[in-house]
């Protein structure tokens, strides 16, 4: 039976259905690499334009806006790998049925804090009580 699956017009009253919740995460998996590629390239391309002017004028202003738009890129790029990371997470305990579990009381999160943090391990209860 072929055309079974594509019925999308009456899924959305349950925003914590495993198959959307993995669409939404693997859309969001996706955009998070495209921004560490081009985080990535544009790394390269300060380390690169910094090694061609910083040969011997340590006091030139420029050279510390570089370093500072270097830092900047680095920050952002390791958020987005913390992101990803997060995001495959996410993905596995779909995989293993934990997914939606509150990690500290064992309770479901409620569906509409997982539609605001798809990545969400605990509850509102337990995140608050429970401050990382
Ligand atoms: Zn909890």
């Amino acid at each position: 039976m072929p055309c079974m699956s594509d019925s999308s017009g009456d899924a959305a009253s349950s925003p914590a259905e495993p198959g959307a919740v993995r669409e939404r995460l693997a859309a969001e998996r996706a955009g998070t690499s495209e921004r560490i590629a081009a985080l990535s390239r544009e790394f390269d391309a300060i380390v690169a334009s910094n090694a061609l002017v910083a040969v011997d004028d340590e006091h030139d202003p420029e050279g510390s806006s570089t370093a500072f738009e270097r830092a900047h890129v680095a920050a952002l790029l390791a958020q987005a790998r913390d992101h990803l990371t997060t995001l495959d997470e996410a993905l596995e305990r779909l995989d293993s049925g934990d997914y939606g579990w509150c990690a500290v009381c064992g309770e479901p999160i409620p569906a509409e804090r997982l539609e605001a943090r798809p990545t969400a391990t605990t509850c509102l209860r337990c995140a608050t009580a429970h401050p990382r």
